[in-house]
């Protein structure tokens, strides 16, 4: 299995993974385009078992977002990192941190219903309103 590594704009927090991403998607809810200060977020689910922090796990801030989903980013450049799903047992992995490309890509939308209104997604990915696919 293919190993993806990650890292944030500063360099100080690395993380890695396996190229087995359980869903590979992009989210436009309100949240997550405030959270990344992008148009969407695309992000990779995976299980947290297999997510492992290669250095600087002290430079990461979480944000308690509600009591299933924290936010992780990087407290020295402000990365955003991952989102983890508390109960689920999932790391969202924002896709824009990894340093090598996935064997596979996102493959839909949710939240479309709430996506900033100068965008048009026009790739032909299924659209789901709200979400999340599982
Ligand atoms: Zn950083
Ligand atoms: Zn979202």
């Amino acid at each position: 299995m293919k190993v993806l590594t990650g890292s944030c704009l500063c360099g100080k927090v690395g993380i890695k993974i396996p190229d087995d991403f359980d869903y590979m998607g992009n989210c436009h809810c309100s949240e997550c385009r405030k959270f990344t200060g992008s148009d969407y977020s695309s992000v990779g689910g995976i299980s947290s078992a297999k997510f492992t922090f290669t250095k600087g796990e002290e430079y990461v801030s979480i944000y308690p977002k509600s009591e299933e989903t924290e936010l992780a980013f990087c407290r020295c450049c402000g990365s955003s990192l991952f989102s983890r799903k508390i109960t689920g047992g999932k790391h969202n992995i924002r896709l824009g941190i990894l340093d090598s490309a996935p064997t596979h890509k996102p493959s839909f939308h949710i939240f479309v219903a709430s996506k900033a209104p100068w965008l048009e997604i026009n790739d032909g990915l299924k659209q789901f309103e709200k979400g999340p696919v599982k």
